[in-house]
Order: C-alpha cells, then sequence, then structure tokens
C-alpha cells in the first residue's frame, strides 16, 4: 500500500522485503542495459586508474634522481624496467594517468547520465500514468500537496543514487580494497598498525560527526516551533489582544527559546569535543603511523624504501578519506532504496482500469436510476453516508438535490460519476448496470459543472477544449456563444488566446462559471451534473450564468445540486434530503403544497 510519510525521509532498515521491492527498479534499467554496463566497465577502469595516484604521487614525493638511468637489462619486464626512483619519469606516468583517468571519469559520467535520465523519465511518465488514473479514494486517502512533494522527492533521490552515489560508492570500495592490498605488500607490520587505527577513527569521526548534526538538527527544530509562535501570534494579532493572552504567549515563547539556548549550547560543547578528539586522535595516529614508518626507513637495517613509504603515507590518506565517506553514501543508498520501494509501490497499486472490469460501450440515451444503494466513504465505514436512496429519472429528464449541508448531495454526484461504488444496491443507465461498461465510455457520456471552477494554466480556448480536445475552433466559439461567455472573451485583448489560470489573468466567478459550461457544451454529454455555486453573483452575472445553464441542460439528463430553490422551479422532480436519506420527492409545486414540509419550510426562509 503506498503510503506517504510526510516530507521527511526516513532511511528504511535494509531488509530483505525492502531490497526486493527495490529491485523492480531494475526493470526499468533493462531497456539500457548495453549502456549501463559500458558504464560500469568505465567506472572499474577509472576507480583502479584511481589507485595509481596515490602510488605515484608518493613515488614522486620520495624519488630522488633526475637522470635518466642506464639501460636496463632485456630480460626484465616492463615495469620493472621503469626507474620510479626517476622523479621525471614518475612525473610523466602521472601524467598519462591523469589523461587516461579523465577520459574514463568523462565516459563514465555521460553514460550514466544517459541511463539514469533515460530511466527516470520511463519512471516519471508510469508514476504520472499510474497516479491519473488512481481511483478517487486514493486521493482521499494521500494529500495531494504531500503526494506529490514525495514523489518528485523520491524521484530526485532514486536519480541522484543511479546518476552517482552508487559509482561513487563502488570507487571507494575499490579504493579502500585497492589501497589495503598495496600497503600490505609494502610492508604488512605498518599495515597492521595503520589498520588498527586509522579506520576506526575515521569511522568514530564520521559517527560522531553525525551525531552532532542531529543536535543541531534537534535545535534547528526548536526554532522552526518558536517561529511558528511569533507567526501565529502576529497572524492572530486580534485573537491575542482581545482575550488578552500576550502573557501567555509570552510565556510559551519564552519556554521554547530556553529550549534553542539548551539545544545550541549542547551541541556547542560537543563540537568542543569533536574537534578535540579530531586534534587529538586522528591527526595524532597519522603521526603516530608516519613516526614508526619514517623509523623503518631509517638506518642501515631500513626495511622500508623512503618513496614506499611516501606512497604508503599517500594510500593512508586516501583511504581515509575513502573510509571516512562510506557512511554517508551507504545512508544515502538505504534512503534511495526507501523511495525506490516507495516509487515501486505507487507504480503497482490497482488504477481504476484494474478495478473497473466493465467493457460494453453502448449508445447511451441517459436513462438514469439508484435502486436502494446505501454507502458510506472507504476510510469512514462507521458514517453511512446514503442510506437506501432510490430515484429514476428518463433521458432528457431534470433532476434537483436539495438538502442541508452534509446531506449527501454532492456524494450522489460522486457515485453518478462513478468516483465510488455503492456498498449496497444498484446503479443503472438505461436498464444496464454499470458495472458492466466500461468506466473511459460512461463518463465520456457525462460532464460535471462544479461549485469551484478551476481553470487550468492556458488560454480560454484551451480551457474550453478540455471539454473535447479534437474540437475545431467554430465550434469552440459556437460553444462559447452558447455558454454566454462569447462577448466577454472577445472583450479581452487577446480574445480565446487569453493566457488565465496561475499565470494569466483572474476571471471573475461568472466568468469562470460560463468557461466550464462552454466546456461541458463542447463535450455534448448525456447526463450532466450541475452543482451550483453558492457563493452570490450579481444580478447580471446570475442571469447569464443561469441562462447558460439553461442551454447547456437542453435535451440532456441533468441532476442539479440546488442551493437556491428559485432556479430548480421547472425540475421534473425534486429530492429532497436529510441524512443521506430522501425525505419528499415531487415536483415544486407538489413540495411546496406539502403541509410542514421540510421543502416548504425551506422555500418560506429563502423568500423571505
Ligand atoms: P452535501 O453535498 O449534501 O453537503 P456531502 O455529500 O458532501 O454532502 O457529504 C455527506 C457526508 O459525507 C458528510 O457527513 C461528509 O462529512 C461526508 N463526506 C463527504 N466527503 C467525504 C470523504 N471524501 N470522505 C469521508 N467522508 C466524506
Amino acid at each position: 500500500m503506498f503510503r506517504p510519510k510526510g516530507k521527511k525521509k526516513e532511511r528504511v532498515k535494509l531488509s530483505k522485503d525492502s531490497v526486493q521491492k527495490a529491485k523492480r527498479i531494475f526493470k526499468y534499467l533493462k531497456p539500457y542495459r548495453g549502456v549501463f554496463f559500458i558504464g560500469w566497465i568505465f567506472l572499474v577502469l577509472s576507480s583502479s586508474a584511481g589507485l595509481f595516484f596515490p602510488y605515484l604521487l608518493g613515488q614522486l614525493l620520495g624519488g630522488e634522481q633526475t637522470a635518466s638511468p642506464g639501460m636496463a637489462q632485456s630480460n626484465t619486464s616492463w615495469i620493472e624496467q621503469i626507474d620510479f626512483n626517476n622523479i621525471n619519469t614518475v612525473a610523466l606516468m602521472l601524467l598519462v594517468l591523469f589523461v587516461l583517468q579523465s577520459l574514463f571519469s568523462f565516459f563514465r559520467i555521460i553514460l550514466f547520465t544517459k541511463v539514469t535520465e533515460n530511466t527516470m523519465r520511463d519512471i516519471r511518465k508510469e508514476a504520472f500514468s499510474k497516479l491519473i488514473y488512481m481511483p478517487m479514494n486514493f486521493f482521499n486517502k494521500n494529500k495531494v500537496g504531500e503526494l506529490t512533494s514525495r514523489l518528485s522527492s523520491d524521484i530526485t533521490l532514486v536519480q541522484d543514487t543511479l546518476r552517482t552515489t552508487i559509482a561513487e560508492f563502488f570507487r571507494q570500495i575499490i579504493i579502500i580494497i585497492g589501497s589495503i592490498i598495496f600497503i600490505t605488500i609494502v610492508s604488512w607490520e605498518l599495515a597492521l598498525i595503520m589498520l588498527a587505527t586509522v579506520p576506526v577513527m575515521a569511522v568514530i569521526a564520521v559517527l560522531f560527526g553525525r551525531f552532532i548534526r542531529k543536535l543541531s538538527k534537534e535545535a534547528q527544530d526548536a526554532t522552526a516551533s518558536s517561529n511558528t509562535i511569533i507567526e501565529e501570534s502576529m497572524m492572530g494579532i486580534t485573537n491575542v489582544k482581545t482575550f488578552t493572552n500576550e502573557s501567555f504567549v509570552m510565556s510559551k515563547y519564552r519556554k521554547t527559546i530556553e529550549e534553542i539556548r539548551r539545544l545550541n549550547i549542547k551541541s556547542g560543547n560537543w563540537r568542543g569535543v569533536f574537534v578535540s578528539f579530531i586534534i587529538m586522535c586522528l591527526f595524532g595516529a597519522i603521526v603516530f603511523i608516519i613516526w614508526q614508518g619514517l623509523h623503518m626507513t631509517i638506518g642501515p637495517d631500513a626495511t622500508l624504501e623512503k618513496r614506499d613509504f611516501y606512497s604508503f603515507v599517500m594510500f593512508t590518506v586516501f583511504m581515509g578519506a575513502s573510509i571516512g565517506s562510506i557512511p554517508d553514501l551507504y545512508a544515502s543508498i538505504q534512503k534511495a532504496i526507501g523511495a525506490t520501494e516507495h516509487l515501486m509501490e505507487l507504480i503497482n497499486e490497482n488504477t481504476e482500469n484494474d478495478i473497473y472490469k466493465g467493457d460494453d460501450n453502448p449508445t447511451l440515451k441517459g436513462q438514469v436510476s439508484f435502486n436502494n444503494v446505501s454507502f458510506h466513504y472507504p476510510e469512514r465505514s462507521d458514517v453511512q453516508v446514503l442510506k437506501n436512496m432510490s430515484f429514476e429519472v428518463n433521458s432528457g429528464g431534470k433532476i434537483a438535490l436539495v438538502g442541508a449541508s452534509g446531506a449527501g448531495k454532492s456524494t450522489i454526484a460522486s457515485l453518478l460519476l462513478r468516483f465510488y461504488e455503492p456498498n449496497e444496491g444498484t446503479y443503472s443507465i438505461d436498464g444496464k448496470s454499470v458495472d458492466q461498461i466500461d468506466i473511459e465510455h460512461l463518463r465520456d457520456h457525462m460532464a460535471f459543472v462544479p461549485q469551484e471552477v478551476i481553470l487550468f494554466s492556458g488560454t480560454i480556448k484551451e480551457n474550453i477544449a478540455f471539454g473535447n480536445p479534437d474540437a475545431n475552433d467554430d465550434e469552440i466559439e459556437a460553444a462559447a456563444k452558447k455558454a454566454n461567455a462569447y462577448s466577454f472573451i472577445k472583450d479581452f485583448p487577446d480574445g480565446f488566446e487569453t493566457e488565465v489560470g496561475d499565470r494569466g489573468i483572474q476571471l471573475s466567478g461568472g466568468q469562470k462559471q460560463r468557461v466550464a459550461i462552454a466546456r461541458a457544451i463542447l463535450k455534448d454529454p448525456k447526463i450532466l451534473i450541475l452543482d451550483e455555486a453558492t457563493s452570490a453573483l450579481d444580478a447580471e452575472s446570475e442571469r447569464l450564468v443561469q441562462e447558460a445553464l439553461n442551454n447547456l441542460m437542453e435535451n440532456r439528463t441533468s441532476f442539479i445540486i440546488a442551493h437556491r430553490l428559485s432556479t430548480i422551479r421547472k425540475a421534473d422532480e425534486i429530492l429532497v434530503m436529510e441524512k443521506g436519506q430522501i425525505v419528499e420527492k415531487g415536483t415544486h409545486d407538489e413540495l411546496i403544497n406539502m403541509k410542514d414540509g421540510v421543502y416548504a419550510n425551506l422555500n418560506e426562509l429563502q423568500i423571505q
């Protein structure tokens, strides 16, 4: 089950299960495995070549001769013919090494980037195509903001890992293993002393560093929460003042700043210990080894050549750095495995296409019936939202849903659109159970005009064409005319090409609604669901919107969630709802004449 867990990226324990799930990423790498493999070859080459760097550097530092040596004997191998005591030869070799390494690294980076970017494109595509086809309940369970930020941070983590972290991790491992082999060959005694001190110190230093980072993170969190107190009290300053709560807020704030002080001092103290530790132990250990090693190079019975000793020191420094970087790299890989597991979970979720099996594509006329439908939201099985609802509307009929907020009107709209399934009872269209009808085919024949119209960023034309992306300009204009939107659109300097949405101009509530109506007209649905806007429009907008709605409803089965009774006088049937049940049913005239009827009372209230 896909669960976003807030913004914090938890590090997962590397369990068999999580690794198993994360392994599914290989499916996405598979098409690029050839390039990936070549990338790995370059990685191994560049890392192995990297091992020569500390070696040659040591030889260079410890080398003494500059003159060319005499011809070596011809029966020795080429490597034995190289005089590592000659600094010119060594410098030249270093140069060759850099050329090789730069070539290897270049190809390693471009090949890894190529594979990563191709893979990430495929994963992004798959993740979004899953997301957009998720059933409605998925969006109830997951907050949209959290979902998107989680997704993008998961993808970034996987991307960084594929592109660099894995390569870096293996490079360091190669350096560590290669260094150990080299120093053991040079002097196993010195190697033993070194291995017993430097890696241990390096690991302690890293863990110590992490502990200090944790402490300063705590201090940062405390600072953030104290800032929240300031922000909240400033935003709600009228409340603070009217309740004369200044001193209460002040004491809350005082507590948090005291905590910040305490945490910062604690982390400062530990930082002091940390720095002393580094100076004493880590540097101490290095000096100790150098001192030991130098002893081995001095005197007539010296066991170590000076330049080999220098190489030894270089390897030690390189290895120390590599060991130090391993914990963080490992942590990044762990995080990436968590992120991959998460992404794979999302990709393996069931979409609407997996859930809705119906595949009939009948010609729909728009006769709709609900038979004893009961429903509760999947996440709230304790609250029965609809109870035994039955109604029927003929093709082209108009049904109005009336009732207090929370009565279940929008829920009916959601069920009609099959955002959810009834728990009991049946929902059929033209006498056919909707289970048998292909979900996209069904929704193709429906349109929904919501209370709060959301326009996408783009032009007005694109927003109308959302109802039917294949429509041509004439059809779009005709729809705008029917929706009473044409004249205001034409009044904009850019007409239909006017940008709306976040970066475009702001339309008024009534204008947005007419764009949404044009969108629905263009879609030309058989079944229409209107959620009447609650916010009052001025009389003129109201008239234009109402007229547009009347045009839209013509010859279509329409469900109108009504907030103003004046707009539904002509409905064929009005369903009056209370707590998920139909309490009254009839035409306007029938209902207002019911003595003590709910509708009659509502009508009285609205007339007053
Ligand atoms: P209306 O449209 O008549 O105001 P709704 O259909 O929106 O009523 O809500 C009916 C009931 O269902 C309310 O009690 C509401 O709290 C609950 N409800 C609405 N949407 C959800 C949801 N997504 N998850 C859980 N409960 C919901």
